[in-house]
């Protein structure tokens, strides 16, 4: 008998996700180590997905949680000088992990809100100690020098602030259902959906390999904007080979195609087409226009000041380090909400990302120097923030060597 998507339970949903992550997100080893962060409210997920990694011969799981409310009573009671200090110790451990062969699985969850009512230069430091403490542990993860994954759990705080209008245990389940859906759980066999999903956005990366465009060019409502590429660019989908040779799809759900863009060739102007939360707060009607790559002028309806500051945490932070095609069909798109999280909404439409580029996104990216990679027109940044561009009024052409332009996308949809 097949089991219909409603006859499956919540908890055996929770399971394929656990599941998936795992054996697909992941592509844990047998007798591999797995670093997981998790905020507080995600640990039914966070066990199930303990579990499955144990069932397929984990070592160790080490699980970090982080807890919303402590974070708050840092910015109720902590002295102003206390902003600058981050956890150096801990993102030092974790690197030495990675670098010992474990591998890195994060859960998502946390309130897109939680920090919208605090100081937003308080915020900004304290972003900027974490990125600069875990600097050299990310790098191992933007390199894909190991397998890594990022899955989402539904949070009774994210939930509310997706559905204010709606009753909290209600939220909760129309958050799940949302995320359940767009991870391809509860439709038949999620392994199978996914190597399937997986083969389908490999084919539309090698389709841009083969086309080896020079640019892109945007047009739409508020948006004139040509995008130049970065030199032995490589376009790439779904899973990757990183460097430990494990196999691993990055994030789920994952609906992009993406590569580096050239960290000088960006000109004109963008308009996002939806609002983006940054580290808990919200900055919306973001308006910005580039010349030779970097950004000259940018202007928000609501969190001027974040993205002022945001762009401001280092010269890399006001270029391009992404450049992603997403159809505007995809389900995350169709399910009509904004999720006010990277991972779901990166995935409902074309987006450019600000600062650190991904060094695989270039040909043997992974073995040249910093030097080498700013040369092919990689940018680098303490920061990498996605942001949305794309919607069903936007048309991409692909500008080729000869500067002749093909429709690539109409309405954001692959032509
Ligand atoms: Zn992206
Ligand atoms: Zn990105």
């Amino acid at each position: 008998m097949t089991l219909t998507a409603s006859q499956i339970s919540i908890e055996e949903k929770l399971d394929q996700l656990a599941e998936v992550a795992i054996h697909v997100g992941l592509g844990l080893a047998p007798g591999q180590e797995l670093v997981m962060t998790a905020p507080l409210d995600a640990v039914p997920l966070a066990r199930k997905i303990a579990e499955h990694a144990y069932r397929a011969g984990a070592s160790l799981v080490t699980t970090l949680y982080a807890d919303d409310e402590a974070t708050l009573l840092r910015y109720t009671y902590a002295p102003d000088a206390a902003f600058d200090k981050a956890a150096a110790w801990l993102y030092e451990g974790m690197g030495a992990a990675f670098k010992s062969g474990a591998a890195r699985l994060a859960i998502t969850g946390a309130s897109p809100l939680l920090l919208s009512n605090e100081d937003p230069a308080k915020v900004s430091r304290a972003n900027r100690a974490v990125s600069v403490a875990y600097r050299p542990a990310l790098d191992l993860i933007t390199r894909h020098e190991i397998n890594w994954t990022i899955v989402a759990s539904a949070t009774p705080a994210w939930a509310v602030a997706i559905f204010p209008n709606d009753a909290p245990e209600e939220a909760l389940a129309k958050l799940w259902d949302a995320i359940f859906a767009t991870t391809r759980i509860g439709a038949g066999d999620p392994v199978v959906n996914w190597k399937a999903h997986d083969a389908n956005l490999q084919k539309r990366a090698a389709f841009l390999n083969e086309k080896r465009y020079a640019a892109l060019h945007y047009a739409g409502p508020g948006t004139d904007f040509r995008l130049g590429l970065a030199d032995d660019h490589l376009w790439m989908g779904g899973g990757t080979t990183a460097g430990n040779g494990l196999y691993c799809i990055p994030n789920m759900p994952t609906e992009e195609v993406f590569t580096t863009p050239h960290k000088d060739r960006a000109d004109g102007t963008v308009t996002a087409s939806k609002p983006l939360s940054y580290q808990g707060i919200m900055i919306e009607g973001i308006q910005v226009r580039f010349e030779a790559g970097r950004i000259v002028e940018a202007h928000a309806s609501k969190g001027e000041e974040v993205l002022s500051q945001l762009i401001s945490t280092d010269d890399g932070a006001r270029r391009l380090g992404e450049v992603a095609l997403v159809p505007h069909s995809s389900p995350i798109s169709q399910s009509g909400l904004t999720f006010l999280n990277t991972l779901f909404d990166e995935n409902a439409a074309s987006h450019i990302a600000l600062g650190q580029a991904y060094t695989s996104c270039i040909k043997n990216g992974d073995k040249l120097t910093e030097e080498e990679l700013a040369a092919k027109g990689a940018n680098t940044s303490l920061i990498h923030v996605d942001w949305m561009i794309g919607s069903g009024e936007l048309d991409i052409d692909g500008v080729t060597f000869t500067d002749a332009r093909e429709p690539l996308m109409r309405k954001d949809e692959w032509v």
